[in-house]
Parts: C-alpha cells; structure tokens; sequence
C-alpha cells in the first residue's frame, strides 16, 4: 500500500494554528482499497489543519470525478463528488478504534495518514443511484440489456403511425363527404 503513503500529513515539526495541504486524488487511491465497485476516479482533497496541544482538527474539503459502472447501462460512468467534513486526531496511549469523526494515534506518532479517511469519504458520498445523464447511456449497450422493452416499443410506434394514417384518411373521406354533400344542396 505504498500509494497511500501520498496521503500523509507530518504533524510533529509543525507550530501550533493553522496548515493547509493539498493532495491529488488519482486511480491509485481506488486502487489501494480494491473496491471492485470504483474503477478509478481523480480529484483534490483539500486540507485545513489546526494544531493544538491536545489534537489536530482537520477541515478536509474533497472534489473528485469517481469513475463507477452506469446502473442502467453497466459502462463506466463518472459522478462528481463535492465532499466537506471535519476528522479530528486525538491521541492516546490506548488503542482507540476510529468512530468516523475521531482518529486515535499514539502520544509518539509524528504522522496522520488521511487516505482512508478521504477514500471512506468519498466512498460514502456517491449517490445511492449511479447513472448517466438522461440520454447519454451506451445505446449499444442499452439495446442489449432493454431488447424486449425496445422491440415492444416498436411495435407500439408503428401502430400508432399506422393508426393516425388511417385517421388521417378518415379525416380526408369525412372531408372530401362534406364537400360532396355541399355540392349536391
Ligand atoms: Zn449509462
């Protein structure tokens, strides 16, 4: 898991207040945590550090484009995620289990590595239904999965043509009667 070595903020040499850092969102994030519902993504997370004595609070602001396959179409679609939240790093000479707000380290680390924290986060910010935008699915794709629904649909559409032609030549018989019978009073 050496990519996630990318993600790590050395605390130990910094004065107290504010830090900011920056860090790339690239596919090797994804790609650490194996998750095979995320093919890649890329982005920025953006971090505000305070130091204090007792702990650090990071304000972690992340923007990416997540790389997931469409639900409707299975071909790779990208979501955006605009994600902002708060981690706080306490220490303590317990092993502590991180609950989602706070992360425990021991009093002598000098480290905090946020790569789970950001890909917890962005993981968690996708939207339950993940899909195209209306129109841009994979119509190959599409045709595929929806041939039934898309062989009725064709059935529908030309009876309905045929059925307004036939209208159509109601309505031209209805007229040319019309006219027929003006003539004839
Ligand atoms: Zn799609």
């Amino acid at each position: 898991m050496e990519q996630l070595n990318d993600y790590k903020i050395a605390f130990r040499g910094l004065k107290s207040g504010d830090h900011a850092f920056e860090f790339a969102i690239s596919d090797a994030l994804f790609e650490a945590f194996e998750n095979p519902e995320v093919k890649g993504g890329s982005g920025v997370a953006r971090v505000r550090l305070d130091k204090s004595e007792t702990q650090l609070v990071c304000d972690v602001e992340i923007e990416a484009d997540v790389v997931v396959p469409c639900d409707r179409c299975l071909e790779d679609c990208t979501i955006a995620v605009d994600y902002e939240g708060r981690l706080v790093v306490k220490f303590s000479e317990e092993e502590l289990e991180y609950d989602g707000e706070v992360m425990w380290l021991f009093p002598g680390e000098s480290e905090v590595n946020l790569a789970h924290y950001i890909y917890e986060s962005i993981i968690l910010s996708l939207p339950y239904q993940r899909v195209h935008a209306e129109g841009e699915c994979d119509p190959a794709m599409m045709a595929r999965l929806t041939i039934g629904t898309e062989e009725e649909l064709q059935a529908i559409e030309q009876r309905a043509t045929q059925s307004e032609e036939q209208s159509g030549e109601w309505e031209k018989l209805a007229a040319l009667k019309a006219k027929m019978e003006e003539n004839e009073q």
